[in-house]
């Protein structure tokens, strides 16, 4: 059976206020049923606060009027979270507890030394645990609440990536990061020559000191230049590559979800200043796409399926990818940008049985 997912679009169909997205975004959290969520529990809003020059994240004054209608739905608590550093630094994008109405919180502490540890069983490749931050585990609610970009490592961030690397602690996130794959290199035929590393387009390969070769993932486009230059053959190309790392998220993303009643939690996914790269890269770059508008629901799987469909190749703003870059063949935007899939994310949740790839769009005008 389909899911519903609350639609808000960003364009305005007259020049009223009542028709604006801020307008609508009221309407759109009656419609999402927050009470039943949040009542008497104690509720993150998870946010992606960004970092460095950048300033493309959810503006204030959305979140503001989420925290507005969470304590009026009758929480226990309410606060906004995200990891320490970007905590840190959220003056700068205008997320004060003053402008927002709550505190805003280090979700794993301000030293992120205060995590819940939740084995992964089986282990999955060299990823046998997450650590969970605590104010998320001790949560009772959750709002996930994403800005929608591009990602150099997964094609895409949006509601999932929010939990899967922003509820848990730097470890994890290494952790994550390290079971990217893509690429082998064969230690004994290769002569250190750095051709490859020379002729990489994306400057993502590198020797360490003890001369083992690394790639940067977030960087490669598994364009095989590297492959075909190296005169010794040591490079190759191994099957799961990314896709390694979309699944380590879909699990960590579940183990976040796993903490919560089911009826806790609601997905809000906002589709403006769709940038090319993450938040956390610490800049603003122009939109890939138009704004397009808000997604709202109750299942994770409906919503990250929903948000892609939205974001089309036909639409892509002439002069936003930067200088040199070219669009790969085929697929979606994100991948014909990035050359990784978005949507295996979403077949690895549907996999996990974290919801439909069904959805109906229920428009809030
Ligand atoms: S091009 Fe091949 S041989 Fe040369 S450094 Fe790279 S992997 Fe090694
Ligand atoms: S596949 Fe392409 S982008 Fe990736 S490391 Fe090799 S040359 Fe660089």
């Amino acid at each position: 059976m389909p899911a519903d997912i609350l639609f808000a679009r960003w364009a305005a169909a007259t020049m009223e206020q009542k028709n604006s997205i801020g307008a609508k975004w009221d309407r759109l959290l009656e419609r999402l049923d927050i009470p039943s969520a949040v009542r008497n529990r104690r509720t993150a809003i998870k946010v992606h606060l960004g970092g460095g020059f950048g300033f493309t994240t959810v503006h204030p004054f959305f979140v503001r009027r989420l925290v507005s209608a969470v304590k009026a739905a009758g929480a226990s608590d309410v606060f906004v979270t995200d990891i320490a550093s970007d905590v840190a630094s959220a003056v700068e994008r205008g997320y004060t507890a003053e402008v927002l109405g709550c505190r805003i919180v280090p979700c794993a502490g301000e030293k992120e030394d205060r995590v819940v540890p939740k084995p992964i069983d089986p282990p999955y490749r060299a990823l046998s645990e997450v650590r969970l931050a605590s104010e998320i585990v001790e949560a009772e609610a959750l709002v996930d609440l994403s800005h929608v970009k591009g990602h150099g490592a997964c094609a895409f961030g949006g509601a999932s990536k929010n939990l899967s690397m922003g509820c848990v602690d730097q470890w994890t996130r290494r952790a994550l990061h390290g079971i990217e794959g893509g690429l082998a290199w064969d230690r004994d035929a290769c002569t250190h020559c750095k051709t490859c590393a020379e002729h990489c387009p994306n400057s993502a390969i590198s020797f360490a000191k003890n001369g083992t070769f690394e790639v940067f993932y977030h960087n490669c486009k598994l364009c095989q230049h590297c492959v075909l230059i190296c005169p010794e053959h040591a490079i190759s190309v191994v099957g799961g590559g990314y896709r390694f790392f979309q699944r380590g998220m879909a699990l960590s993303a579940g183990e976040v979800l796993k903490t919560f009643a089911r009826d806790a939690v609601r997905f809000i996914s906002v589709l403006s200043s769709v940038t090319i790269f993450c938040d956390c890269w610490g800049l603003s770059t122009p939109s890939l796409v138009p704004d397009i508008g808000i997604l709202a629901g109750r299942d994770i799987v409906a919503i990250e399926q929903a948000t892609l469909d939205l974001i089309r190749t036909e639409d892509l703003i002439p002069g936003s990818l930067p200088p040199g870059w070219e669009l790969g063949p085929t697929g979606h935007l994100f991948e014909r940008i990035h050359r990784k899939d978005p949507y295996a994310v979403v077949e690895e949740l549907a996999a996990l049985g974290w919801g439909t790839r069904e959805y109906s769009l229920v428009e809030v005008e």
